[in-house]
């Protein structure tokens, strides 16, 4: 298999990949999938993140912040920088803003988003966004930052409309395995409009199904289905949608 693809999104710091790991990347290696963004979450993944980048150097690419979900824990802003001061950090997040109803309140997660904006614009460095019932307020946020931030909305699951803004914004979209399933029009629609030059997929392993595989089960080999499916959506070859989407991978995260 000659084709390569980098799963923007996974969490192979998770502890369910723990005791798998090695026969997980062997699996992702046949399907084609070579290089895996590993975004830590919270506190503890943070060094659990460090250690596997440093267990599979150039293949685990590592990415540091803290998750809105997170975002009512004590945050120390000084461990965190020291992680995204490391040689091999690829971005910072994941970061962004979940307005369910379980979640942490809206103020605290917009005091520690915009905190975790403002390193990446120091840093230089590309965020990965997560999005939940909260499009409009996250737009409204990352428009103070343009020019100063890039980076990545991660599983997008916003409309159309949103998805141009942004695009306008600089932004790249990623695709997971949401996109793969019958009957997500919206999904759908978004993978068929994104300019190629800003398309990504990923996995966001173990959290998201795709129509072949339950989510739990789901690792970073799936990202092949991801892709087949939007090449499938647009009427070209995968090789073209593994092609463009790790080159712009490697463009925006900056690797070899
Ligand atoms: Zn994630």
């Amino acid at each position: 298999m000659d084709q390569v693809l980098i799963d923007t999104h996974c969490h192979l710091n998770d502890p369910a990949f723990e005791s798998t790991l090695p026969d997980v990347i062997e699996r992702a290696g046949a399907a084609g999938v070579r290089g895996f963004i590993v975004p830590a979450y919270d506190r503890v993944s943070l060094k659990r993140t460090a250690d596997l980048a440093s267990l599979y150097p150039g293949a685990i690419l590592p990415s540091y912040g803290i998750h809105p979900w997170y975002a009512g824990d004590n945050i120390n802003y000084d461990i965190l920088l020291s992680y995204l001061r490391r040689q091999d950090t690829v971005a910072l997040g994941e970061i962004g803003l979940d307005f369910a109803p379980d979640a942490p309140p809206e103020p605290t997660q917009i005091e520690i988003f915009t905190r975790q904006l403002n390193l990446a614009r120091e840093l230089n460095l590309p965020v990965l966004l997560h999005c939940r019932n909260a499009h409009d307020t996250l737009y409204q946020i990352l428009k103070g930052y343009w020019g100063g931030v890039q980076g990545v909305m991660h599983s997008f699951s916003g409309n159309y409309e949103f998805m141009q803004r942004f695009i306008d914004l600089g932004f790249s979209i990623s695709f997971s395995g949401s996109v793969t399933r019958k009957r997500a029009k919206k999904y759908h629609r978004n993978a068929q409009a994104v300019p190629l030059d800003r398309l990504l997929v990923e996995t966001d392993a173990p959290s998201i199904a795709t129509e072949s595989t339950v989510a739990s089960a789901v690792e970073p080999r799936h990202c092949a289905e991801v892709a087949r499916k939007v090449a499938e959506l647009r009427g070209i070859p995968f090789e073209e949608v593994c092609t463009r989407t790790a080159g712009n991978a490697r463009r925006l995260f900056r690797l070899p």
